[in-house]
This record gives C-alpha cells, structure tokens and sequence, in this order.
C-alpha cells in the first residue's frame, strides 16, 4: 500500500467512517462521504484494513453539511455532524440492514427507519465531568474521543438547553465558591461529575452531584444557589463516587434537597425515575419506538407478556392495558423499585416486578409459566445464550427484540431463528448525530399454530 492514494469512498463503517477500496485492499477514512474522491495518507495498517486521513477533496458530496458544533473534531458525543440527516438516516438503515444480512444471515429488507423532526438538543440526561487545565482553571464538559481528557464546552447540540444553563450555572458555583474539581491522574479534589436529568413533559429537574469525598463542601449555598437560579430543580442528590473508575456514579448516595426521583410522562403515563434507573435519553423518539414495539407484538387481553430488561417498568406498563398480565424483571434494584411505583402511580395492578438477571429469572420462570410475549430490551451486549436457550425452550408466540446495537441483536436473532420467522426489522433513531441507532424486530414461532 502506498503512503498517498486517491480514491473513491463507496461505503460507511458502523462508526461512520468512510471506505475506500484500493487495490483490494480497504482504508477507513474519517470525515468522507459516499461518492467522495481524496486523496488519503494512509499511516497504519490494522489486521484486515487501513487507516487514513484525508489530504485533499477532489470532490464534496451535496450531502456533506459543515458540522454545527464547535468542538466536534475533538469531543467523543457526536459522529455523524458532517453529514446531513437524510443521509444520516441511510446510513443507519443500511447498517442494520448489513448486519441483519452478514450477522444475522437473514435475507430480509428491513423496514424505513423512523426518524427525529428536530434532530438537536433531544437528551434529558447529560453528565459532564470537571477538572483544572494547566493554568489551573476550572474546566468541565464532556470526554475527548478515547481519553480522559476534558474539553472544557459550554454548549452541546444534543444535550437539553436547561440543563446546560445548570452545568454552566454550577460551574460558575464551583469557581466562586473555590470547590476543587478532580484531578484524574492525583486522585486527588473534590467535584467529580455532575448529571443533569429533565422532564420532558413535566420539565421537572434532577441535580447529581458526584464527589471524590465523601463531604460535599459548601452543601447548603449550592442547593440555595441551584434552586433559586432553578426553581423546576425538585431533587439534588449527593452522589460519592471514590474509586479509580470510568463509572459516574458511586455506590452511596443521599438526597439533599428535595424528592429521590423526578416524574415524567411517556405515552400518556406517568413515571418516576430516579439517578441510578435507566430511562432513554430521548423522550419523544422513546414514544415512537414503544408504540411501535407495542404494535408490532399485536397484543391481546389474553396475553401474559415479559418485559425483559424492563427499566422503571416503561414498556411492560405501557404495554398492560391491552394484556392479561406483565411480568418485569431487571438487575437494578432502584430502577425495580421505580417500577413497582410507577405501576402503583399510574393504577395498573396487572404488573409485577423481579429483581434479577434476566436469564436467571427466565431459566426459573419458565420451569412453572409460559408467556405469549416476550418483549427484550438488553444493554450493548445484546442477550447471554442461557436467555436465547430459555426462549428455544419455552416457545413463546411472540418475541419483540429492541435493540441499541445492530451486531448483537443480528447475532441473537441468528440463533433464535431455526424457531422463529423474522416478521419485521424496524430501525429508529433514538441518538441523531450519533452512530447509533435503535431496532425493533418482531419474530413469530414457526410452528405456533400446529
Ligand atoms: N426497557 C427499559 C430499559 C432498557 S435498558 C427502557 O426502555 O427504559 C437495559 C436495562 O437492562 C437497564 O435498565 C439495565 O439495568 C438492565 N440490565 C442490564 N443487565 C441486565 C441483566 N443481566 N439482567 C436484567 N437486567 C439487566
């Protein structure tokens, strides 16, 4: 391979890089789209590629945008900035598809991807983590790609402009009140991170403050400052994180002002949701993919669904009217005892909770049980095959498998298909301007009605 080639780029990485094919081999190249001529230096070689940057445009594509944000070069959050959203959204559809073809081994088209009308400033939760730079100065803002290095940014596209009024409030705090943030490579300071949850309908605020210590210095004039700039600010929480992690938050926490939890609504309920629960990023993307996911599984008021990975109970309650019974089960007791609230908030008493992991719970559950519906709802790593055995095993009707990543999800569904006809591939985009994208996929039992 020469250093300097020129080349074509016909394809994306699932991170959304550029490939361009030489002489048989490929480079992936950061900042090209399709249809795109370089001139690329190559300056690594990696096991079945390439590595490039590019030195020359030839030619632009009508699709490339100039990125709206600033540090987007340098900070990890944003992927897909130089491309505009149309384009965007081909290339997350056509990556689902590849992996559904290539992973999967599935021959089958998915189906458009739903999109955002507003592709910006959708993200209800943000955490930013503060440090000094050089000078000493008090910076905070998100990681640059692969280090732990802070860019210190006072505004972000993706993020929420309230709750970027509050970290740019509380950094001012921080300075006026001399509190050290932390120093990753001392271990030493106080201040962490801070994590700022909103209500997207009910705009109520939750404020996280995560230390080294387990004292949080000046407590009483922060919480007055916070709610008086803030007055939607109805839970602060303490949070004291004091390992050498990349995890934000520690084990102990203490509320210190106000209530444990902010309220929301999401498809017509309400639910709590507290620090630690998950609770998707993107609230008005999150009601299109439940009712899709709820719709695809065609429910009845015979059925007796799971709501696997279930959260603070979002699907499975949503999903309750239209059903006999929901069993949930999830691994974090927090987000567990949101959901039994939320079932209680919103009067539905045909829901039931379990903290486990999800394939124990199943391996045990269907030992006694059999449910007509399983909806899946797994982080990254998609579904562990004790799970994907214990639905081969228990055969139920239905499976609707949503999925933040396209690879696992192919992975699983490879396995779960030798029982199940694949019905329908539908990709949303939950993260726009990120490389990732959310699917739902409906599978039947072949032989369901023998
Ligand atoms: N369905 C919910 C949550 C999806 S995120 C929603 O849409 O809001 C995935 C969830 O799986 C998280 O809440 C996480 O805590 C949980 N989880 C991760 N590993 C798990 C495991 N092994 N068993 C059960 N739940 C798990």
């Amino acid at each position: 391979m020469e250093d300097i080639i020129r080349g074509t780029c016909v394809d994306y990485t699932f991170d959304g890089k550029g490939i361009i094919k030489y002489n048989n081999e490929v480079i992936f190249v950061p900042d090209v789209l399709i249809n795109e001529q370089v001139k690329v230096r190559v300056y690594k070689k990696e096991k079945n590629y390439y590595l490039g940057e590019v030195t020359k445009y030839y030619t632009k594509s009508e699709n490339r945008v100039e990125p709206s944000c600033p540090y987007f070069n340098d900070c990890g959050g944003c992927h897909l900035l130089h491309m505009n959203y149309t384009e965007q959204l081909r290339f997350k559809e056509k990556h689902v598809q590849n992996c559904i073809n290539r992973i999967g081994g599935i021959d089958k088209v998915v189906l458009p991807i739903i999109g955002m009308e507003n592709p910006y400033r959708y993200r209800n939760k943000v955490q930013v983590s503060f440090s000094k730079d050089y000078k000493g100065n008090v910076i905070g803002g998100f990681y640059k790609e692969k280090t732990h290095q802070i860019i210190d940014n006072e505004c972000c596209l993706l993020e929420n402009e309230v709750a970027e009024e509050v970290i740019s409030f509380f950094k001012s705090l921080i300075k006026k009140y001399d509190i050290e943030p932390f120093d990753r490579s001392s271990n030493q300071g106080t201040i962490r991170h801070l994590l700022v949850r909103t209500g997207y309908y009910s705009k109520e605020i939750m404020v996280v403050i995560i230390t080294k210590s387990k004292f949080l210095p000046k407590q009483n004039l922060l919480i007055q400052e916070l709610i008086k700039k803030f007055p939607n600010i109805v839970s602060i929480i303490h949070n004291v994180n004091e390992g050498r992690t990349n995890m934000i938050l520690g084990n102990t926490e203490k509320c210190i002002y106000g209530k444990t939890y902010i309220e929301d609504t999401l498809c017509g309920l309400k639910f709590k949701i507290s620090s630690k629960s998950f609770y998707q990023v993107n609230p008005t993307q999150t009601e299109k993919l439940y009712n899709e996911a709820i719709k695809a599984a065609n429910l009845t008021k015979e059925d007796n669904i799971i709501d696997a990975y279930s959260g603070i109970g979002t699907i499975g309650l949503i999903a309750s009217k239209h059903v006999n019974s929901v069993v949930g089960v999830e691994i974090v007791k927090e987000a567990i005892i949101n959901a039994q609230n939320n079932a209680r908030l919103n009067n539905i008493t045909n829901a039931k909770y379990f903290i486990d992991d999800a394939s124990k719970f199943m391996i045990n559950y269907i030992k006694n049980n059999k449910a007509d519906v399983v909806f899946v709802d797994p982080p990254r790593s998609g579904l562990d095959k004790k799970f994907v055995e214990s639905i081969l095993l228990s055969k139920p009707e239905r499976v609707v498998y949503v999925s933040c990543d396209p690879s696992s999800l192919a992975r699983d569904i490879k396995l779960l298909k030798e029982e199940y006809d694949i019905i329908s591939i539908q990709p949303v985009d939950m993260f726009p301007n990120t490389m990732h994208v959310e699917t739902i996929v409906l599978l039947c039992l072949k032989d369901a009605n023998k």
